[in-house]
Parts: structure tokens; C-alpha cells; sequence
């Protein structure tokens, strides 16, 4: 039976929820170590390495070196291991100084200066994107002969349809007003970001009537390219289906409510580390 093991640094655990949702794996493999559900205190070796969490702490960077050396193969998974995700929101100067100024703070974890993403110490094997990613994609990680080939784009998973006579001349917000069934989000004036957003989920978000947020990041043909290109795009998506003003687009874009999904979107061209080649992205 195939070993594998979950190595949690700083992030929310929503992806070791979606794991437990996948309960096809139970009979399958052997989850050897995940500190949310067993109580093993080290990485044992195993085939399989799934790292979520991104590096926030001097412990989270002891723990990442030290469990990649028992694993044959080692992915990261969600947005926290492969952008920095929640724990990166932590960045900002005010929350680091107000934390390091607790006087009692002598058995927490030293804070790193910054969020650093897994693949900035160790080398990955496979990415598997989402904030979480889904039962069923981490079950195309753990089975050896999956066939499970994420969509180009949410879109194609979406069922909604993009029509022409429907131009929205400004943004909705996100979560407001009523959102007619079947049709495009984007026709109904909701910033939803699916045509450039790689597939893979099903669109749970979109089917559901909700903007979908990027969280699986860049489609293959944004990966490798610079975050000006994704920008570019999905203005030229909404410049097409619609009638808002560039500015008004451009300042929504670049809106915190975004920002923690769209960091992702050029963290895979590389920058200070290497470019993640999108045939090791699920
Ligand atoms: S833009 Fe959003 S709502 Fe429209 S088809 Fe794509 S995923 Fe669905
Ligand atoms: S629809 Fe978008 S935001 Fe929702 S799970 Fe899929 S990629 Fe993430």
C-alpha cells in the first residue's frame, strides 16, 4: 500500500479538510503522518509527500528541509505552499511588529522577515493548485494511474453562457444583487476571472452564482509569463462582453479582495526563483 504523508506549515488547513473530503483514498493509501489527524510526531518515510503551508516561520523552514528528504516524490499543494496564500497577508509591517512585541512570545516560531513559497528551498515535483484544491484533485495526485486532465480554463467547467447583447457598463462588487441562472457572470457585471484561470475545480464557485477568484491560478498560458500579460488579457475579456471603464476595472483588479489569489498568478514566471514548468502543474 502507498505511503503518504501531510506536512502542514503556516496556512489554514482548509486543504487537509478537502483531503479528508476525499475519503476514496482511506482504503487505497496510508496517510502516515498529518498533525491534524494523527498524532505521529515526524515525516516517516513515504512514497508520497504533500506539503500545504507556506514558509512563514524558521520552523515551517526546519520541518520543509527535513521532510523532503523522506519523500520519493513531494507536491505542494494550495495556495499557501505555492504563493505564500493567508500567512502572506501577515507581511504587512504593522501585524509583524505588533506580534513581535508580545514579551511572552518565547515558544512561538521565530517569523521569517517574509512568506516565502515551498519551492523557494526545495524542489517540487508537482503542483497542485487551489484554496483548497478538491477532493478530486488530490485523489488525481495520489493515484498512480489517474487519467484526470484539469480543463484549459474554468470557464469550459462553468455550464454558464456568454452572450452578446448584454453589456454591463459598471463592476457589481462581488456578492451583489440577484444572479440570473445560466448566464456569464461577466455579462451580469461580476468580476469573475475564469477565462484565465486554469480548470480542474468544476467551477464550484461560478456554478453557484459566485465570482470565481482565481484560486487554482494562471491557465497554461499564463504560467511562465509576466503578471502584465494576465492583467492585459482579462481586460481585453471584459473590454469585449462589456462597457466598463477601464479604471474602473484596473482599480478592481488590484483590490485586496483579489490579491491573495492573484499573487499566484505571477509567482509561476520566476522572478527571483526558477520558472515552474506547467507539465509539473495539475
Ligand atoms: S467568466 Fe466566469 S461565469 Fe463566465 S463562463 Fe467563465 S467562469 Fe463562468
Ligand atoms: S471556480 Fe475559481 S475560485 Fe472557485 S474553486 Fe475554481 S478556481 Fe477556485
Amino acid at each position: 500500500m502507498k505511503r503518504f504523508a501531510v506536512l502542514q506549515l503556516s496556512g489554514c488547513a482548509g486543504c487537509e479538510v478537502s483531503l479528508l473530503n476525499a475519503d476514496a483514498w482511506v482504503d487505497q493509501f496510508k496517510l502516515t503522518y498529518m498533525p491534524l489527524v494523527t498524532s505521529v510526531y515526524d515525516v516517516p518515510d513515504v512514497d508520497i509527500l504533500l506539503i500545504s503551508g507556506g514558509v512563514r516561520t524558521d520552523e515551517d523552514l526546519y520541518k520543509l528541509r527535513r521532510a523532503v528528504k523522506h519523500a520519493k516524490q513531494v507536491v505542494a499543494v494550495g495556495t499557501c505552499a505555492i504563493s505564500g496564500g493567508v500567512a502572506n497577508l501577515g507581511d504587512r509591517d504593522e501585524v509583524r511588529e505588533l506580534f513581535l512585541a508580545q514579551a511572552q512570545r518565547h515558544h512561538v516560531p521565530r517569523l521569517l522577515p517574509k512568506t516565502h513559497p515551498v519551492d523557494a528551498y526545495v524542489d517540487i515535483d508537482l503542483y497542485l493548485p487551489g484554496c483548497p484544491p478538491t477532493p478530486e484533485l488530490f485523489m488525481a495526485v495520489l493515484e498512480e494511474d489517474s487519467v484526470f486532465k484539469p480543463s484549459k480554463i474554468v470557464c469550459q467547467e462553468c455550464g454558464r453562457k456568454k452572450i452578446r447583447d448584454m453589456r454591463p457598463k459598471h463592476l457589481l462588487g462581488f456578492q451583489q444583487g440577484n444572479v440570473l441562472p445560466d448566464i456569464c457572470l461577466v455579462n451580469q457585471g461580476y468580476l469573475c476571472v475564469g477565462t484565465s484561470t486554469r480548470g480542474g475545480c468544476r467551477a464550484p464557485c461560478p456554478r453557484a452564482g459566485h465570482p470565481c477568484v482565481g484560486c487554482r491560478g494562471p491557465s497554461d498560458v499564463f504560467i511562465e509569463k509576466e503578471s502584465a500579460a494576465w492583467f492585459t488579457s482579462i481586460k481585453r475579456v471584459f473590454n469585449s462582453m462589456t462597457d466598463i471603464p477601464d479604471e474602473e476595472l484596473d482599480a478592481a483588479l488590484r483590490s485586496p479582495q483579489l490579491a491573495l489569489f492573484l499573487f499566484q498568478f505571477s509567482d509561476y514566471a520566476g522572478g527571483e526563483r526558477a520558472i515552474r514548468p506547467k507539465e509539473k502543474v495539475l
